[in-house]
């Protein structure tokens, strides 16, 4: 069930130790995590599917994912450390007979599978201009859908973008988040994020 309960549960899994600014790792808020897994859910059909987390952190999405229903989770994250959380998170859910977390960067990642839907929160690029790029296009090989975060304000790009990959991209709703004050760079305490989710879908 993708409720307030599972969303609450994923925000008791552990958190990046040290995380990292180049990277911008920040956990998604298991709120932010049940509604793209609702989307997922309504636009895809997560029961017995293949999903993608790319960039998976902590693995929270993943273990969404497979806590709602999926059958075969593929997690790929670049950190190490992150690796080591997520593995461990993933054994504290229970769902290690069902997800496999890759240690990759998302640019070097060979799919095996096909999947029927990558979900997935990449950076947004506020380090590294575009750094999200790359996990769009990814997603798109890997998979026939696509339920992604991304900043707010990218919409339009993120359109014209998906029509050159062969793919739509629909706008479904724009969360704000709580991002704490975990970088030196960040005055306030607690800053907020503005971010679309956009449903990207292959056209055969
Ligand atoms: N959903 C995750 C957080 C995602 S933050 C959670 O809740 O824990 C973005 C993640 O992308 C970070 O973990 C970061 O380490 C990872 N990342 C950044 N660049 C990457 C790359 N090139 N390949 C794979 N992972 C990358």
């Amino acid at each position: 069930m993708i409720d307030r309960r599972l969303a609450m549960k994923l925000d008791e899994l552990d958190g990046f130790p040290e995380p990292k600014l180049s990277l911008e790792q920040y956990e998604t808020p298991g709120e932010v995590i049940r509604v793209l897994l609702s989307v997922a859910e309504r636009e895809f059909g997560l029961e017995c599917s293949r999903v993608l987390d790319l960039g998976a952190g902590t693995g929270r999405i993943g273990i969404g994912a497979a806590l709602a229903g999926a059958c075969e989770v593929t997690c790929v994250e670049v950190d190490s450390e992150a690796v080591k959380v997520a593995r461990r998170n993933v054994k504290r859910a229970g769902v290690e007979d069902r997800l496999e977390v890759v240690e990759a960067d998302v640019r070097d990642f060979e799919p095996e599978d096909q999947y029927d839907v990558t979900i997935m929160n990449p950076p947004f690029g506020a380090q590294r201009r575009g750094a999200d790029r790359p996990f769009v296009e990814v997603a798109l090989e890997a998979s026939s859908g696509v339920v992604s975060l991304h900043r707010a304000g990218t919409e339009e790009f993120w359109k014209r973008r998906a029509r050159e990959l062969g793919a739509t991209c629909d706008t479904v709703g724009l969360v704000r988040f709580p991002v704490p004050a975990m970088y030196p760079h960040h005055r306030s305490r607690i800053r907020h994020v503005d971010a679309a989710i956009l449903v990207f879908k292959k056209i055969d």
